[in-house]
C-alpha cells in the first residue's frame, strides 16, 4: 500500500507507508502481543524516528484493559520514546537525520485555542490533543504508539534529547518526568516547601527526585515496606508508610503540596488533613473510580484539591533540558518486549524499580525471545 503526500507542490512523489513491527492489545481481555503496523510516508513537516527504547506508564495498562472506556483496539501503547531520526520532510527545520529525538504522549494538537497558542497543547479543546496511541488524528487515522521500532511525527511535537544522560532511562521523562515536573513547576513547590509524594512508581520516583532537586523538603508516602531505603536514597527527607495512623497523624496540617500518584482507586481523605491552610493536593494519578472527598478537610484550611494533564511541549523541552543539565534520569528495568504482559502484572502488584523500559531491538526479526 502507499501513501500518496497531501500537500501538492510541497511534495510531489507518492511515498509508500513503512511496514512496522509492533506489539498490541487486540482487545481489552487478551495479552500484548505481535503486530504489524504502517507508519505513513514522512509529510513535509515530518521526522521519521527509528525507535530505540519506550517506558512502560501505567496508562498503558488502564487502556490496554480499557479501564478508562473508549478504547481503540487494535491498539499499540507506548508513549515514552525515545530514538534517532532517519529522515526529515522537506520543510523539516528542528531536525535532522542522525540527531536523538523523544516523543511523549501527545503527537498534535489544533494549534489555535487558547490553550495551544499558551503552550498548553495538552490542554487543547479543539477538540482535544492527539494522542501518541488510542487515538485519532486529524485525517482519522488511528495512533499507534511506541511498542514498535519506528514512528512518524510533526517536528512541532518532537523533543530534542541529550545524548549526556543515558538514553533508556531518559524514555520516561517523556511522560513519567513531565508529568511530575509541571505541577511541581506550577505550584512553585520548591526551597522552604513541604512536598508529600503518594505512591512510589514511575511518577512517583521523578516526583520526588524533581522535588529534591528544587530544594523542597519531601516525604515519601508508600504502602510499600520494601521501598523506604530506596526512598531516601532517591532523595526522600521522610519517608511514610501510608497505612499506618500514627505516622500520618504525626504530619497533620503540615503540607503545602502533595502530589497524588496513585494509579489505583484510595481515599484521599487522610491526605487532604495533613495540608496546611492553602495546601494543595494535586492527582496525577488516574484510577478508574471517582474518589469520595469530605468536604469539610478542604474548607477547614481553605485546601485545593486540583488535578494536571502530562505538560505541555516547550516545558517537556524545559524539562528535558533541566535533567540533562542535573543528571536526573529514571530508575529503570529494562525488557525485551517478550516480556511486557509479566511487566504489567508484575507493575500491578507494586513490583517495579521503577519503570520497565522496552529495548526495541527485541522486537526486530532475529532478535532472541525472551
Ligand atoms: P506505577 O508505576 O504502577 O505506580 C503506581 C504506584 O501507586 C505504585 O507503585 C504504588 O506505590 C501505588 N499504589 C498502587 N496501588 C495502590 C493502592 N491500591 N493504594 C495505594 N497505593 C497504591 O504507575 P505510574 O506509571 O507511576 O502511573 C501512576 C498513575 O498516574 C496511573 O493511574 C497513570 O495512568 C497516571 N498517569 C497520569 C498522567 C497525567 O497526565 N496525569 C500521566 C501519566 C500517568 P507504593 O508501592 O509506593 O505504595
Ligand atoms: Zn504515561
Ligand atoms: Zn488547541
Amino acid at each position: 500500500m502507499t501513501h500518496t503526500a497531501e500537500y501538492p507542490g510541497k511534495q510531489t512523489k507518492t511515498s509508500p507507508a513503512t511496514q512496522t513491527p509492533a506489539f498490541a492489545a487486540l482487545s481489552a481481555k487478551t495479552p500484548i502481543e505481535p503486530f504489524q503496523i504502517e507508519r505513513r510516508a514522512p509529510r513535509p513537516n515530518d521526522v521519521a524516528i527509528d525507535i530505540l527504547y519506550c517506558g512502560v506508564c501505567h496508562s498503558d495498562i488502564h487502556q490496554a484493559r480499557d479501564e478508562w472506556g473508549g478504547s481503540i483496539f487494535p491498539m499499540v501503547p507506548g508513549h515514552e520514546i525515545v530514538g534517532r531520526v532517519s529522515s526529515v520532510g522537506t520543510a523539516v527545520r528542528k531536525f535532522k537525520a542522525g540527531d536523538l529525538a523523544g516523543v511523549g504522549c501527545m503527537v498534535d494538537s489544533c494549534r489555535v485555542c487558547e490553550n495551544c497558542k499558551d503552550g498548553e497543547e495538552q490542554y487543547c479543546t479543539n477538540p482535544h490533543a492527539t494522542l501518541t496511541y488510542n487515538s485519532r488524528d486529524k485525517n482519522g487515522e488511528v495512533t499507534y504508539g511506541g511498542y514498535s521500532t519506528s514512528i512518524v511525527v510533526d517536528e512541532n511535537y518532537v523533543l530534542h534529547i541529550s545524548d549526556k544522560l543515558d538514553l533508556a532511562a531518559t524514555a520516561p521523562l517523556l511522560c513519567a518526568g513531565i508529568t511530575t515536573y509541571s505541577p511541581l513547576r506550577h505550584w512553585n513547590v520548591g526551597k522552604g516547601k513541604k512536598l508529600g509524594v503518594m505512591g512510589l512508581g514511575g511518577l512517583g520516583h521523578m516526583g520526588l527526585k524533581f522535588g529534591h532537586a528544587f530544594g523542597a523538603h519531601v516525604v515519601q508516602f508508600t504502602t510499600s515496606q520494601s521501598k523506604i531505603a530506596d526512598a531516601k536514597k532517591l532523595g526522600a527527607d521522610e519517608v511514610v508508610i501510608s497505612t499506618d495512623a500514627a505516622q500520618m497523624a504525626s504530619h497533620a496540617g503540615t503540607f503545602d503540596f502533595i502530589l497524588d500518584t496513585i494509579s489505583a482507586p484510595h481515599d484521599v481523605a487522610g491526605y487532604l488533613n495533613l495540608l496546611k491552610r492553602d495546601g494543595v493536593l494535586c492527582m496525577v494519578g488516574a484510577p478508574d473510580e471517582p474518589l469520595s472527598v469530605p468536604v469539610f478537610s478542604l474548607l477547614g484550611r481553605r485546601a485545593s484539591l486540583a488535578g494536571s494533564g502530562i505538560g505541555g511541549i516547550a516545558e517537556t523541552q524545559e524539562m528535558l533540558d533541566f535533567c540533562a543539565e542535573h543528571g536526573i534520569v529514571s530508575d529503570i528495568e529494562m525488557i525485551p518486549i517478550q516480556q511486557i504482559n509479566e511487566a504489567y502484572a508484575r507493575m500491578l502488584r507494586n513490583d517495579v524499580k521503577y519503570r520497565f523500559v522496552i529495548d526495541t531491538n527485541s522486537l526486530k526479526s532475529g532478535a532472541v525471545q525472551g
